[in-house]
């Protein structure tokens, strides 16, 4: 997405997190937590993958995009459908994504990354946009 910044890597968490498991210093039942809440958001405003459970290998990971900030008012720390991102990051100014996969068959999860979209971030990244939507004279301001 264009307006997507801050992005923030947990990869090596993740990769981190199974190792342990897999040398049985942390249980699966202590990663196979993801709550009921977290797997209605999967069901419902899941983002399907080709990626294989790393745990169970029974069923594809669910990739679940929580949304938080100020300008979502009621709607943060919601789940959203990943096609409704683009809309939002057109409609507010900056809010914060945060993108969790879930097993929907043993429960595994973890935070993948989140990162910042929004449309604050069309004045850094495009300088056309920022200049039709009168921004240039502010251009600058944000560093300091
Ligand atoms: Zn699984």
């Amino acid at each position: 997405m264009r307006t997507q910044r801050q992005v923030v890597d947990y990869s090596l968490q993740r990769r981190a997190v199974l190792r342990d498991v897999r040398k049985g210093t942390i249980g699966t039942l202590e990663v196979c937590d993801a709550s009921p809440y977290l797997r209605n958001a999967a069901t419902y405003h899941g983002e399907p993958t080709d990626e294989r459970c790393p745990i169970c290998r029974r069923d594809n990971l669910t990739l679940v995009h929580y949304v938080y900030g100020e300008e979502l008012k009621q709607s943060a720390g919601q789940a959203r459908k990943l096609a409704e991102l683009p809309v939002l990051a057109m409609t507010l100014r900056e809010f914060q994504v945060f993108v969790v996969e879930v097993c929907r068959s043993c429960a595994w999860n973890h935070l993948i990354e989140r990162y910042v979209l929004g449309r604050d971030g069309l004045s850094a990244d495009d300088p056309s946009i920022s200049e039709a939507m009168g921004l240039v004279s502010h251009r600058g301001e944000g560093r300091r």
